[in-house]
């Protein structure tokens, strides 16, 4: 089971490489039965600032399967959070490791990403090393938004089917990639892997490895790309480190109180689990709530957690929700939060975890029927010249392709159309995608598209691609309508 530490928004596995790299081999045994594609990103500091400002790859990294620490701010925070992680799992050590791996394994490598001739380089200095790795594609894509990607590159990946998709196309650009095409060219392991095909090419040099372990890597970053780095540290330094004291503030709050050991209990019925949590809930005692869930998760992919009796959770206790709530939704499910006390409230809040749970009142039995169906897409109303489409929880990959079939074929009898967005929690690439697809279609047949009901994340989203300058905005239906 995963142990999971929250910083900032962003997961960080409490892993050292060598587990990081088992992992990753239990990924590939899986995704070459199942198809399923594994997310892995390799967090630093900049990741997490930017995940605070941009709700698309926040939700990507809460819901990715491996998020490793690969700045050294990020173990400094751990440890000051009270959950020691062991070490850095940088992206440009695992790569080396993990190409040594595949070669003695057969894995098949695929390199997507950098600029022309670098990947090109790293894969022959990658098998020059380890004899009988097989890289099975280069690719260095023009750079440009990840929504005009050429189909070419995509079918190509998808024929190759590689174990290991190396997505160098930096942060968040290669993140969102993955969000958009991993399940597609399903491959069992994708990784964002930033700059390390330049590193491994020679394109740009390491520090030396006690600047690494010592955190001012940086600084020998910042001397080799002065121009473009400064900006991006000043950003980074001050961002994490304001964001960083308001949650570490908040957290030592919860520790003037003496530690429970939790009371879980735990209840199934009608393909329904719920547990409940009592006392506070830190880093010597949340492995209680672990397998709590996971004794669970045996019956049943719904979770339901009644926080009516916790007075606190640390940011491993949050963890360790986070990661149950990834497995329910893989199997199917999902995983609430009921009665949630205003101390936990705030924590979440502060750690934007209040738009990745679903947190219900007790007894609030309407919103979790609606919750419950909220998957799908359901079926449009239509006043005056204007037809309805409620837009399901999540618009991503996931359900993109279902939204695109039905948006078409009632384009096909009105071209006047609002995209409901009011049960929406996380719009993704794929989705801006269909998007911009459904507004041709609809100006083709001399129409329009609005938006009504977007969450702050949601217009947040549209706003980063200045789609807010295509699709006009409204607060609600009848104001979409007039
Ligand atoms: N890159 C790319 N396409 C893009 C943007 C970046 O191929 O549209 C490549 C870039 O050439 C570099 C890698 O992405 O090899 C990482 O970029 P960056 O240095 O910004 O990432 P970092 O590791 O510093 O976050």
């Amino acid at each position: 089971m995963r142990k999971l530490l929250i910083i900032l928004g962003v997961p960080i596995d409490n892993l050292t490489m060598d587990e990081a790299l088992n992992r990753i081999e239990e990924f590939i045994e899986i995704g070459r039965k199942t198809g399923k594609t594994h997310q892995i990103a390799t967090v630093n500091a900049d990741f997490a600032v930017k995940a605070s400002h941009d709700p698309e790859l926040r939700y990507l990294l809460q819901e990715s399967d491996m998020a490793t620490a690969d700045g050294m701010p990020l173990v400094w925070g751990a440890r000051l959070l009270g959950m020691p992680v062991p070490e850095r799992v940088t992206g440009a050590d695992m790569v080396p490791a993990l190409a040594e791996r595949a070669a003695k394994k057969g894995y098949t490598v695929y390199m997507l990403g950098a600029a022309p001739g670098i990947a090109v380089r790293a894969a022959e200095i990658l098998t020059n090393r380890h004899p009988g790795l097989q890289v099975v594609g280069t690719v260095s894509p023009p750079y440009g938004s990840i929504l005009e990607m050429d189909r070419a590159i995509i079918d190509d990946i998808k024929e190759k089917r590689p174990d290991i998709l190396l997505v160098a196309l930096g942060n968040p650009k290669q993140e969102k990639w993955i969000g958009m095409y991993g399940r597609e060219v399903g491959s069992p392991v994708a990784i964002g892997i930033g700059g390390t095909l330049d590193f491994i090419a020679g394109q740009t040099k390491r520090a030396p490895e006690w600047m690494q372990k010592s955190g001012t890597e940086w600084i020998y970053r910042l001397f080799q790309e002065p121009k473009r780095m400064w900006k991006r540290y000043v950003n980074d330094l001050v961002g994490f480190s304001s964001f960083f004291t308001r949650q570490w503030l908040l957290m030592r709050q919860g520790g003037n109180q003496q530690p429970v050991l939790p009371k879980s209990d735990l209840i199934v019925f009608e393909n329904k689990a719920i547990i409940s949590l009592e006392g506070r809930i830190d880093f010597n005692n949340y492995t209680n709530v672990t397998q709590k869930g996971q004794l669970a998760l045996q019956e049943t992919p719904f979770l339901d957690f009644d926080l009516t009796n916790a007075t606190f959770l640390d940011s491993s206790a949050m963890g360790a929700l986070v990661a149950l709530a990834k497995q329910a939704r893989d199997g199917g499910g999902d995983l609430r939060l009921i009665n949630v006390p205003p101390i936990i409230y705030r924590a979440l809040k502060l750690l934007k975890l209040d738009r990745f749970f679903d947190i219900i009142a007790a007894g609030d039995n309407d919103k979790a029927t609606e919750s419950d169906t909220a998957d799908q897409p359901k079926s449009e109303k239509t006043a005056n010249k204007w037809l309805v489409v409620p837009i399901p929880k999540r618009f991503d990959a996931t359900t993109s392709s279902e939204i695109l079939e039905l948006c078409s074929q009632k384009l096909g009898e009105n071209p006047n159309m609002i995209l409901d967005f009011a049960e929406t929690k996380f719009l993704a690439s794929a989705g801006l995608a269909i998007m911009a697809q459904l507004n041709r279609t609809a100006q083709d047949k001399n129409g329009a598209i609005r938006l009504a009901n977007c969450s702050p994340d949601v217009t947040r989203v549209i706003e980063m691609v200045k789609f807010n300058t295509i699709f006009p905005m409204f607060s609600d239906i009848p104001a979409a309508m007039r």
